[in-house]
């Protein structure tokens, strides 16, 4: 029988809360005679081990994780400890450690999940965004000039190299072509003349390897309004860092909000583990009260599984979540119930049950 083992990065704030409860879809599945077994080793790495030890995760710890089929990571973030200390020190440090350069964000609304959009139907939206995951706007280069002078200027450079773009613009062909859906460019050529227009060109180029994909491309500012106004026309979008993490926090909002949303960082090559997890952040406003919302941490494990090739439960864990959300008896304070964090990998085990 196969066995994955998984390495947990549960994290700070309502991390250890939401992550639970995926452990407990996983591990219930393979109770349940899922064809596979699997075991967790828990890391307790993030704001409080910083703040014992000055550092987010020890220095040998991508050696440490290399070994695993998975990585499972819950949130980093504490009050009082900047963002590039504890994005940067563990999330950052996994992403580009192990070439993550693949963020894939599925943005579906699934029956009962609410929707602020009028005359949207749960079909209407169902898209999956292929983000870039490794450099772009995110590059980490530029530079703070002439402090405190009356010249004094930030300078913020993207990089897009060739490789890096095709390399993403590749794997976004491929998905479309697999699940025979069309695929949607989104960038800003009409202002951001370098890098953009590059994008461009390669989005083209490669184009013509695929002529059975249907293809469409759209400026930023375009496809952001049509994210609110028609969501259905999008069915596999691929985009830079930037345009990706502002695109799908939208998408999110428009699919269930923060509780629903899950992300993946792939290393597609399997050269490395790849690592999922809640695309929300830590929310100190609710930890520790038992209301966060596990869903977008069950989603994970779900995409986790199709990452395994164990695609049929991956199907099925959505279509849980989907019956949780049409019956309403079990749901947590965000989406309308008062059901606790803890309850909620129970009932979808006990849907996954019947
Ligand atoms: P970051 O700094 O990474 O953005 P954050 O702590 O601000 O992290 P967000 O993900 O931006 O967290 O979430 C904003 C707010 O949305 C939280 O403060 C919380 O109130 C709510 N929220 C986020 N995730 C959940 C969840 N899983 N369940 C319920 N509410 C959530
Ligand atoms: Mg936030």
């Amino acid at each position: 029988m196969k066995h994955f083992n998984i390495a947990v990065i549960a994290g700070d704030g309502i991390g250890p809360e939401v992550i639970a409860e995926g452990k407990k879809v996983f591990s219930g599945i393979a109770e349940m005679d899922g064809g596979f077994s699997v075991s967790f080793e828990d890391f307790p790495w993030g704001c409080e081990y910083y703040l014992k030890t000055g550092e987010m995760m020890p220095t040998d710890g991508l050696d440490i994780l290399k070994p695993f089929d998975a990585i499972y990571l819950g949130a980093v973030g504490y009050p009082g400890v900047p963002d590039h200390v504890s994005l940067g020190g563990l999330l950052l440090q996994i992403r580009r450690g192990f070439d993550e350069y693949i963020n894939l964000r599925p943005v579906r609304l699934l029956k009962g999940a609410p929707c602020p959009l009028a005359n949207v139907l749960p079909d209407d939206i169902n898209m999956i965004v292929v983000r870039e995951n490794s450099e772009g706007e995110y590059a980490n280069v530029g530079a703070h000039l002439y402090p405190g002078t009356e010249r004094e200027m930030a300078l913020q450079t993207g990089v897009f190299s060739r490789h890096g773009c095709e390399r993403v613009i590749r794997y976004a062909y491929e998905l479309a072509r697999l699940e025979k859906r069309s695929l949607t460019s989104i960038s800003k050529g009409n202002a951001l003349r370098y890098s953009m227009v590059f994008w461009d060109e390669i989005f083209a180029e490669i184009g013509r390897e695929y002529p059975d994909v249907e293809t469409h491309s759209l400026l930023v500012d375009a496809a952001s309004m049509f994210f609110v106004k028609d969501p259905g026309r999008f069915e596999i979008v691929v985009t830079s860092n930037l345009f990706g993490d502002i695109l799908t926090d939208l998408g999110a909002a428009i699919a269930g909000g923060m509780g629903l949303a899950a992300g993946a960082n792939l290393n597609p090559e399997r050269k490395y583990p790849s690592m999922f997890e809640p695309i929300h952040g830590s929310a100190p406003d609710i930890a520790g009260q038992e209301t966060a919302n596990p869903l977008a941490s069950i989603w994970s494990i779900s995409q986790m599984l199709e990452f395994l090739h164990e695609q049929e439960w991956a199907e099925r864990i959505l279509s849980a979540i989907e019956t949780l959300l049409v019956e309403r008896r079990t749901l947590t304070p965000d989406l309308g119930g008062s059901a606790k964090t803890s309850e909620i990998g129970a009932a979808i085990l006990e849907i996954l049950e019947r």
